[in-house]
């Protein structure tokens, strides 16, 4: 008998039917002789449309109310989910992440696990019931509702199946695995049979959303094997573990989009010590995640500084960089929401060099601009203007002879 840990994500319980059609996969797992403990997202957009409720009353809101709204949809469907099981005949109770001990530090939004109690969850296993878990919130240390940011449902689900020591986790979405490159805007990408920890983690830091990258990091440093499968098709899916790469394996494994980045230009920065520290801090103070900085070579004394960060973070940070920029006296602030991120991710770029130099080629050769550049040793960043991002990421696929034979054939749902 094994205890395994399955995740449902928002388009996979998005109505009724489909909660019905989750529900059935559980029943089938537990009768089978398995524990389960599920863990579910929101419906389909329902963290979208109470966000958009709270635009509607709010404009400058509180971390700690927008947390005890937005952990009610997955509430919702947690409720829902364990009264199709009892329908079914399956003994299953549902629960918060605060009920069942995930303790977190106190950053509204963005909180990290501090430890996983799991005792109400073990005590439900134990009584032979199904555990059903709320996913993407906890409890801070100071007894306060927390979410633990956009996509954290899958990190709910990787931390329990650490802590519980479950035999699998099983992240279940509307894809049928990890591709070589988002289906949705490459349709010859390639399902990946096994993926390797680190560089599924460069690829969720490269901004693919079929992993949110926590729950990655969580899985390596416990090493928990996650399964990315479809909760449409529920064929087997993609493998992400420990296992090393084989000779065999393509220097690239995928290509990367992400179009929920900002780049912010300060302009005339003068250039002395201690500017980059005078913005950067508060930045960082107020949680920012800034991604790719790029520093101008100084003419007449001043700089020009870009950087780029999370569209969702902009509002907190535009204040914060133009009081900056006004203290240090730069001339001017502009921001341009109109990119796009596109990124090469594989393990075998470490021993083979000339990577982004062919990536720049291609994108050269397809009159694609490129305005700022990163990289680590299994990863080449680049940032375009947004609407070259479909025609970039599939010349680069193609370049680099990820395509499959074929276009993607499972459905791929719509996001209601
Ligand atoms: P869920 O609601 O199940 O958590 P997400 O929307 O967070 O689902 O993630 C699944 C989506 O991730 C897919 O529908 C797909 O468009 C996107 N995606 C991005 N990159 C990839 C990739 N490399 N492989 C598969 N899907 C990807
Ligand atoms: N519902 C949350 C979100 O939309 C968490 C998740 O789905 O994982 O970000
Ligand atoms: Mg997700």
């Amino acid at each position: 008998m094994a205890l395994i840990v399955q995740k449902y994500g928002g388009t996979s319980v998005a109505d009724p039917d489909r909660i019905n059609a989750v529900a059935d996969n559980v029943a089938i797992t537990k009768r089978r002789g398995d524990d389960v403990i599920v863990v579910v997202s929101a419906m389909g957009k329902a963290t979208d449309n109470l966000i958009l409720l709270a635009d509607q009353v709010s404009k400058k809101q509180s971390g700690r109310e927008m947390d005890m709204l937005l952990t009610t949809g997955e509430r919702q469907t947690a409720a829902l989910l364990t009264m199709a099981l009892h329908e079914r005949g399956i003994e299953a109770i549902s629960y918060t992440g605060s009920q069942v001990g995930i303790i977190t530090d106190t950053a509204h939004r963005k909180a990290k696990i501090l430890e996983v109690k799991g005792d109400r969850v073990r005590e439900s296993i134990s009584q032979g019931k199904v555990a059903v878990i709320a996913g993407f919130q906890g409890v801070s240390t100071a007894k306060e509702i927390t979410t633990m940011g956009r996509g954290a449902s899958d990190l709910t689900a990787s931390a329990l199946a650490g802590a519980m020591n479950a035999d699998a986790c099983e992240i279940y979405t509307d894809v049928t695995g990890v591709f070589s490159a988002d289906p949705r805007i490459v349709p010859r990408a390639r399902k990946l049979a096994k993926v390797h920890f680190d560089e599924m983690l460069e690829m969720a830091g490269a901004g693919s959303k079929v992993l949110a990258m926590r729950s990655v990091e969580f899985a390596r440093n416990h090493d928990v094997p996650l399964h990315v499968r479809s909760a449409f098709t529920w064929e087997q899916g993609t493998w992400v573990s420990n296992e090393e790469p084989s000779m065999e394996d393509p220097i690239i494994s995928g290509v990367v989009t992400d179009m929920t980045e900002a780049k912010v230009t300060v302009l005339g920065v003068p250039d002395t010590p201690g500017v980059s520290a005078a913005l950067f801090e508060p930045l960082a103070d107020a949680n920012v995640n800034v991604d790719m900085i790029v520093q101008n070579t100084s003419t007449d004394g001043t700089t020009d500084i870009s950087f780029t960060m999370p569209m969702a973070d902009m509002a907190e940070s535009e204040s914060i960089v133009q009081r900056v920029a006004e203290s240090i006296g730069a001339t001017s602030v502009t921001h341009n929401d109109d990119i796009a991120k596109v990124s090469l991710v594989g393990a075998g770029m470490k021993s083979s060099p000339g990577i982004a130099a062919r990536m720049f080629r291609v994108l050269a050769d397809n009159d694609v601009n490129i305005e700022m550049i990163s990289t680590s040793t299994i990863r080449v960043s680049v940032i375009i203007p947004a609407g070259q991002m479909e025609l970039a990421a599939r010349s680069l696929h193609t370049a680099f002879g990820l395509d499959s034979g074929s276009d993607y054939s499972a459905p791929l749902p719509e996001r209601k």
